[in-house]
């Protein structure tokens, strides 16, 4: 466990059981050298416990990434609840855990994540403040769609000679929450829209909304376009998709939409530009942050311009080191977390 810990660069891992709620939960503090750690809190099924951990470390590494590259006063961490077969009372056990978050005394925020729900928070936040994303809080995904799309604009207007979206043709893979939001804006500033979504009912809605052109299941990774945008599940592009793909960039919501780095290398080999995930798709955080500590609306959409800046600077470092722009994010946060506390 410790060396894991080493590895990851981990601060604290805590642990809770409540046989009353059947609560299993893991929170890891991966970095709270810049404020308190922020991260979502997951509730899924896991093989083991061990497996439960691992996810946890993972993401809130992952976490303190995003938050330093997004230039927040914040911690990156993560919470894991291991989802019982069967519960009795699912509020209950969501009251538990905000009484473990509470016992925390503020080292750690939690909000939604996979699994989770607004619903839920509304339970964690009877017992502690350390919460956000409740449902006085709101939800997130607008904001992260917003990020998303100012991202594609700083990337059109590094790879494809000007950020002009009019006429741009962007395939969208996935229309929830934050997929629709950003192609509601992508067609408002004139893009051509290719979309597919495993639930028929979300295309026929951007179909007929947004004039997208529905493209079935897997083809959309062979579809030409100058822009494709993975807004669904992640680990969708592995060293088969990749091969598949006809776009000039690759910049979507998706968490982890790379299986390994070594796919980055192969986006840059065939001069696809890739926009790293934790850096685009950080409009969520920025938001949740803000707003948990008092932000207004104006100052949180000012915020999110720092995401079209930031891409901007990791695409130079990029084309002057010849690497793929995933490389040069990990670079620059390790730098942010590890290195002279500059920001
Ligand atoms: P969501 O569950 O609301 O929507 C995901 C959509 O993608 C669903 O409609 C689903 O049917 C579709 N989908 C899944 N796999 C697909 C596939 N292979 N092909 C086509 N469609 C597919 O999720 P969301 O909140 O919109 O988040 C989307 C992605 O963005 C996720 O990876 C999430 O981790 C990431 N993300 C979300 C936020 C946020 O604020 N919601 C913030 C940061 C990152």
């Amino acid at each position: 466990m410790f060396t894991m810990m080493e590895s990851a660069r981990l601060e604290a891992l805590h642990l809770a059981h409540d046989p009353a709620t059947g609560l299993k939960a893991v929170i890891a503090i991966h970095d709270s050298r810049f404020g308190p750690a922020l991260g979502g809190c997951r509730y899924l099924p896991y093989p083991d416990d061990d497996s439960a951990i691992r996810d946890a470390i993972r993401l809130a590494r992952g976490m303190s990434y995003k938050a330093a590259l997004a230039g927040l006063e914040q911690g990156g961490g993560k919470a894991v609840i291991i989802r019982p077969p069967h519960v009795d009372n699912r509020g209950a056990l969501f009251e538990a855990f905000g009484r473990m978050i509470e016992s925390l005394d503020g080292r750690y925020i939690t909000a939604v994540d996979s699994g989770t729900s607004s619903a839920d928070m509304d339970c964690v936040a009877q017992h502690t403040r350390h919460v956000t994303s409740t449902t006085a809080a709101g939800d997130p995904s607008p904001h992260t769609a917003m990020g998303v799309f100012a991202g594609i604009r700083a990337t059109a207007r590094a790879h494809l000679g000007g950020d002009d979206l009019e006429g741009l043709r962007v395939a969208v893979q996935g229309l929830g929450h934050v997929g629709f939001a950003l192609a509601e804006q992508l067609a408002a500033a004139g893009a051509v829209l290719f979309v597919s979504d495993l639930d028929p009912g979300r295309v026929q809605l951007a179909v007929e909304q947004l004039g997208a052109h529905p493209v079935g299941g897997d083809a959309l990774f062979s579809t030409p376009c100058d822009i494709f945008a993975p807004c669904g599940l992640g680990g969708v592009l592995n060293a088969d998709t990749v091969g598949r793909l006809h776009c000039a960039a690759v910049a979507g919501a998706a968490n982890n939409p790379l299986t390994s780095l070594e796919v980055a290398d192969e986006l840059e080999r065939r001069g696809i530009l890739y926009a790293p995930d934790y850096v685009i798709n950080s409009g969520g955080l920025i938001y949740v942050a803000l707003k948990h500590r008092g932000e207004e609306l104006p100052a949180i959409t000012a915020h999110l311009a720092n995401i079209g800046r930031r891409l901007t600077e990791i695409y130079g470092h990029a084309q002057a080191e010849k690497c793929s722009p995933a490389r040069v994010a990990d670079a620059l946060a390790e730098r942010l977390l590890y290195g002279p506390a500059s920001r």
